[in-house]
């Protein structure tokens, strides 16, 4: 009775990523990546200082305190001991002014987003605020607004913990987070000409953010989407105060439970218009592609997280006469994961590269094109498998995973929420839909013209024998959805979108194995390599997810056609 198994440990998550590693080596050109593998190797090293006091910090969550000892209403939240750390690390390393002091141009996102996927799993979704962050300032960039540009966007991108601020990002409201059209939040103006807001926003996290960029409706404009314009609220005065603004409970949710997620109600709030008195939907449209990459990243980093701790403990446990890592089932389940989380981490960082080349003005039309359609789809995608690997790593793991303070169920509720915020995966589905329907319409190439496009260009490259399997798998799996998505179409729209989740699914998985097929060729290693092995068993484990057009399943769609799809185009077009 005096066994006692050892614990998975972590060294620096930037040396032990050997697929990241390989990745950035294709991606950075040889002087950038020597230029910021540093900073990197130092936030893998604090990323695995981090996992102990992550583990130590466990049941600690924020708090509310709404009134003082006299009844003075105060709604103060006090945040955990991890994230008051996280906020310091996050500045001082530049997780969001990376992107904007552009040291390496285009490249910078790629740096950037790399030094988030390393930062994210060890500080308790603190990933939350710092994309908003980084959505809010590449809005205000945007917005051509000189006031608000110069006022916020230099705190939005400071390395100085006391000068940086985060951003929220107040859209839900009890009317609707996938339908934001409507939003009963009024923007009237005062007799000073002041803009004040009247609402109650449903999800607001970040709770504790200096600023937020949220929608109302101005006075006298029409109802929908249309009718919202995008302000900017300063959260508190400079005494502290808050402006106007009272926070009424914090959320009690499944997981990211160190991230205050309040309900607040805005009375009053002091708020100025970030780009007119309409379409604030389409005003907010750059953070949500910000906010959704974010998304992905976070997604392969939990994935990765899962992944470095389940294979930890594969050498370490021993079960049936020998480690875990060496009985044939456990390490194939292992690498169907591993495969799932390097396809992921390829779909999430072409996007990133593409990102980069946009806001640098070096992308062309069809790379706007790709980056538009490919947003949605990464995001959802990597959100699903996010879900599914880090509840097999809690099964990889036995009983030991169902435990709290192993820290292991943390992971997968953590990621349950990637599929759920930034848009749902239905709601991504359709927008997805969307944006190839119009891509495919302006550069007359048909609805699938930019991804169709890109997974031949990767095949192309696919040239060794043990992996052009993989690329005829991605290209066939790519085909088959556009014969879906013409059958579907004759069929009626209600059958398009009933079969959305599986065809955009489809476009995402052969995406990633084409990605792999092609880094694998050029890592030179069909055989045994990383990137070879992950795609060739990404295809095994199943990229072509359309089903055969059903009209039973239309016509069940169709005897309820209640909701309106324009209504849909709201937080998402
Ligand atoms: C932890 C957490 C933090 C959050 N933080 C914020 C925040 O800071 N700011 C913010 O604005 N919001 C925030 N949200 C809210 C989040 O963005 C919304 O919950 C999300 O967008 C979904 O909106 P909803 O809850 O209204 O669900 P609904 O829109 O009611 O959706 C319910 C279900 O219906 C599906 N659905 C909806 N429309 C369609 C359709 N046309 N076709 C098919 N399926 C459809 C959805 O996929 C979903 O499964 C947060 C949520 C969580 C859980």
């Amino acid at each position: 009775m005096s066994f006692t198994q050892a614990p998975p440990t972590l060294l620096n998550q930037f040396d032990e990523d050997r697929a990241l590693r390989s990745l950035l080596a294709r991606l950075l050109p040889a002087d950038v990546l020597a230029d910021v593998e540093p900073s990197l190797r130092e936030m893998g090293r604090l990323s695995a200082e981090l996992y102990p006091a992550q583990l130590a910090d466990r049941l600690s969550e924020p708090t509310l305190t709404q009134f003082d000892a006299w009844g003075n209403r105060i709604d103060r939240i006090e945040l955990t001991p991890l994230w008051r750390t996280a906020e310091r690390i996050a500045a001082e390393h530049g997780v969001v002014a990376t992107a904007y002091e552009r040291a390496h141009g285009r490249f910078s996102r790629i740096h950037q987003f790399a030094l988030a996927y390393l930062f994210t799993p060890s500080t308790d979704i603190y990933a939350c605020p710092l994309a908003m962050t980084d959505g809010a300032a590449r809005v205000l960039l945007d917005s051509g607004n000189a006031m608000l540009i110069d006022g916020a966007v230099p705190h939005l991108t400071s390395r100085d913990p006391a000068a940086f601020w985060t951003s929220g990002q107040w859209m839900t409201e009890t009317t609707g987070g996938s339908d934001v059209g409507g939003t009963e939040t009024m923007a009237l103006q005062d007799e000073a000409g002041e803009w004040r807001l009247h609402g109650r926003k449903w999800f607001t996290s970040a709770a504790t953010s200096q600023m937020a960029l949220t929608l109302a409706r101005p006075a006298g404009n029409p109802p929908g989407g249309r009718g919202l314009a995008l302000f900017f609220v300063e959260t508190r005065d400079d005494a502290g105060t808050l402006r106007g603004i009272r926070i009424d409970r914090l959320k009690d949710k499944l997981g990211t439970r160190k991230l205050p997620t309040a309900e607040l109600t805005l009375d009053g709030t002091p708020a100025i218009p970030v780009a007119g008195l309409s379409d604030g939907v389409r005003a907010i449209a750059p953070m949500l592609n910000v906010t959704r990459t974010w998304n992905a990243v976070s997604a392969v980093a939990l994935m990765r997280r899962g992944l470095a701790l389940a294979e930890d403990y594969a050498a370490r446990r021993t079960a049936f006469g020998a480690p875990l890592a060496r009985q044939p089932l456990h390490a194939d389940t292992l690498a169907g994961l591993r495969a799932e989380w390097m396809g992921a981490l390829h779909l999430t960082f072409r996007v990133v590269e593409l990102l980069g080349a946009h806001e640098t003005g070096e992308g062309d039309d069809a790379g706007r094109a790709l980056l538009r359609v490919l947003t949605p789809l990464a995001k959802l995608t990597t959100a699903r498998q996010g879900v599914m690997v880090a509840s097999e790593v809690v099964e990889a793991f036995g009983g030991a995973g169902y435990v709290e303070d192993t820290g292991i169920p943390m992971i997968l509720r953590d990621a349950q929420v990637l599929s759920i915020w930034e848009g749902t995966t239905n709601v991504l589905s359709l927008d997805a839909l969307r944006a190839m329907q119009s891509a495919g319409a302006m550069h007359s190439l048909g609805t699938l013209g930019p991804v169709r496009a890109e997974v031949a260009r990767l095949a192309a490259q696919v040239r060794d024998p043990m992996l052009v399997p993989v690329a005829e798998a991605a290209v066939r799996a790519v085909d088959h959805a556009a014969a879906w998505l013409a059958d579907a179409s004759a069929a009626g729209r209600a059958e398009v979108e009933a079969g959305a989740r599986r065809f955009v699914l489809t476009l995402g998985r052969a995406l990633e194995a084409a990605l792999l097929a092609a880094h694998a060729e050029w890592e030179g290693d069909a055989q045994g390599g990383d990137a070879a092995s992950a795609a060739r068993r990404l295809v095994r484990n199943g990229i072509d997810l359309v089903h055969a057009v059903d009209a039973g399943g239309a016509a069940d769609v169709a005897a309820h056609p209640e909701p309106s799809h324009s209504a849909l185009r709201s937080a998402t077009s």
